[in-house]
């Protein structure tokens, strides 16, 4: 597939209608958050692996996660799950004066975002070598979480992390068949909704697996 043809497909069937977020994968590259190899295929709707057993997801599923995520210029924003910094690299771009931490458990793979987000003069990203899965309380309350793994349960730790109605999308569920949740974070309720059927590889560390 080509990088047109995932656009037509997201435009003609309204699944993603957010402009920003279609300007975002305009310019920012995948074939530069992938490895020599794979680089062909930076276009092909499917998730991509990255070593040590962890993938990019799928351009569509990114897409869908982050127009949920509602993202406003100014937000701050927590991404547990940094991978090859490529969905760090999107919101970085809608954000313009925003700010996104986020937080990465495998060493190597922290590193290497790092300087693939740098070599990118990416500069209001910060990549954290830590176990997301507690989130990162030192920059809290967050307007916005994102979680790239798949988490076994609600992550009541990351929502305490969050701002009121600020917005958490994650994948929750057993291994192998999560339901993206749309999380909100109302007064006194949590406002919830199903965005479909995904499978993410899972949640390392503490509140993981
Ligand atoms: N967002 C990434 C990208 O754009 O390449 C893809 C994320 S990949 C599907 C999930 C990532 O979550 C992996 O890199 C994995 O190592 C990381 N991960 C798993 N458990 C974690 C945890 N407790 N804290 C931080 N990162 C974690």
């Amino acid at each position: 597939m080509s990088k047109e043809s995932l656009i037509n497909y997201w435009q003609k069937s309204k699944l993603i209608t957010d402009k920003k977020i279609i300007t975002a994968f305009k310019k920012i590259l995948r074939e530069n958050f992938l490895p020599e190899d794979l680089k062909k295929q930076s276009y092909d709707d499917y998730p991509l692996p990255i070593g040590y057993n962890q993938t990019v997801s799928q351009p569509t599923t990114i897409m869908i996660m982050l127009q949920a995520l509602e993202l406003k210029k100014t937000d701050k924003v927590l991404e547990v799950g940094t991978g090859s910094g490529y969905n760090a690299a999107l919101i970085s771009n809608i954000l313009k004066q925003g700010k996104l931490y986020t937080t990465e458990i495998i060493p190597e793979l922290a590193e290497s975002a790092k300087l693939t987000l740098e070599k990118l003069k990416i500069k209001n990203v910060e990549v954290i070598k830590t176990d997301g899965s507690k989130g990162h309380k030192e920059k809290s309350p967050y307007d916005k979480i994102i979680v790239t793994a798949a988490c076994p349960k609600i992550p009541n730790i990351l929502i305490k992390q969050l701002k009121i109605d600020g917005i958490l999308i994650a994948p929750i569920g057993p291994l192998y068949n999560q339901q993206m949740l749309k999380i909100i974070k109302r007064p006194n309720k949590l406002e919830i909704k199903n965005l479909g059927n995904f499978i993410f590889v899972p949640l390392q560390g503490e509140h993981g697996y």
